[in-house]
């Protein structure tokens, strides 16, 4: 029997590719880049399953460009945003994501990203390699406390709990606002209030929600307006839950004491974004699930997701398992 042909439209882990390869006649991109939204039309004709990335627009166009053969679309993310997934509901196509497995490493970099902001790592870095390092100072890149302080978290999901539990051991107190969360883990100390009273009382704030259109732009100047002056932003969810130019403009006016941020709108950002003269601002390539280990966990999920859609079997992660409905 022929083999199902799929499009890999980046090179992952060696642990996924490989049971994708032996299964499937597969194509896989591999340039540094992604392909094109061009490139990828014309690359998934006739195809019987997609990996994508974040990085791919996998709209109805490209789904109609499949053709009738499309079986199943693999995400190598747990976020969705850059798939259509109403589109493919209505073409009854299964759509897989990667949940769970990249939850630690994601809340590890975030808790990185906020200490690095707070603590101004990368000032400091910075200061020794241009020789600005004459002696020691007492009022040398003062930062600012972790114990003691409050934590708040927008999304309260995966990673947003595994923030909180490691606050727990820095001392901090967790708040959180997740309209949709149903009820708190009872083994994880924090308390749900409303996004004011986030904004107003955190000292730090994380932000890990999907992008939605409810959540796009979420933090905007009036957000932004309501934290303290020491307040330290982190985003390692999507780079639109932030207003950059609201962001820039506080940032700039030292109305918030810093931000570290692992996705940006828009990515990649450009090196001459206003936000890239800021000393407050610490910025990384989207790389938040970016551990070894991690990144093998995800082509294997990615890579089981794809073979069940192939063999028509339920995706261990579907994001649209309205499609099983009878
Ligand atoms: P999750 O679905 O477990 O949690 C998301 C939470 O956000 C849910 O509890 C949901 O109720 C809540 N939410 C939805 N709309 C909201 C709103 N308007 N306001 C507040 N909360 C809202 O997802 P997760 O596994 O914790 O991942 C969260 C997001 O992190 C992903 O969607 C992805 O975009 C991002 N992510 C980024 C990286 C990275 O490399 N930077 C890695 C992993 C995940």
């Amino acid at each position: 029997m022929a083999k199902p042909k799929v499009f890999v439209t980046r090179v992952i882990s060696e642990r996924g590719l490989k049971i994708i390869e032996d299964f499937c006649n597969a194509e896989v991109w591999q340039d540094e880049l992604p392909p094109s939204h061009e490139a990828l039309l014309e690359k998934v004709r006739g195809m019987d399953g997609i990996v994508s990335m974040l990085t791919d627009r996998i709209d109805d166009e490209v789904m109609q460009a499949a053709g009738a053969s499309l079986k199943v679309i693999s995400n190598h993310a747990v976020g969705f945003d850059n798939i259509d997934v109403e589109a493919a509901t209505a073409r009854r196509i299964p759509a897989g994501n990667t949940p769970d497995i990249l939850t630690d490493a994601t809340a590890d970099f975030s808790f990185a990203l906020m200490m690095a902001a707070g603590r101004r790592l990368l000032e400091g870095d910075r200061y020794v390699r241009e020789g600005q390092w004459k002696t020691w100072s007492p009022s040398l890149l003062l930062g600012v406390d972790f114990k003691g302080t409050t934590l708040g978290l927008i999304g309260f999901g995966r990673i947003g709990k595994a923030m909180a539990r490691r606050a727990a051991g820095f001392d901090m107190r967790v708040i959180y606002y997740d309209p949709l969360e149903p009820r708190p883990d009872p083994d994880i100390k924090a308390v749900g209030v409303e996004l004011d009273t986030l904004l107003e009382e955190s000292d730090f704030i994380s932000l890990h929600t999907p992008l939605t259109p409810n959540t796009r732009h979420l933090i905007d100047s009036a957000a932004l307006a309501k934290m303290k002056p020491t307040t330290v932003l982190v985003n390692t969810s999507r780079g639109p839950v932030v207003d950059p130019e609201a962001l820039y403009q506080a940032l700039k006016e030292r109305r918030i004491f810093a931000a570290g941020l692992d996705v940006t709108e828009p990515e990649p950002l450009p090196p001459d974004h206003p936000l890239l003269t800021l000393d407050n601002l610490l910025v990384t390539p989207h790389i938040a699930s970016g551990s070894k280990t991690t990144r093998d966990k995800m082509s294997w999920i990615a890579a089981q997701n794809l073979l069940a859609g192939l063999k028509g079997q339920h995706l261990p992660n579907c994001i649209n398992p309205q499609v099983y409905a009878k």
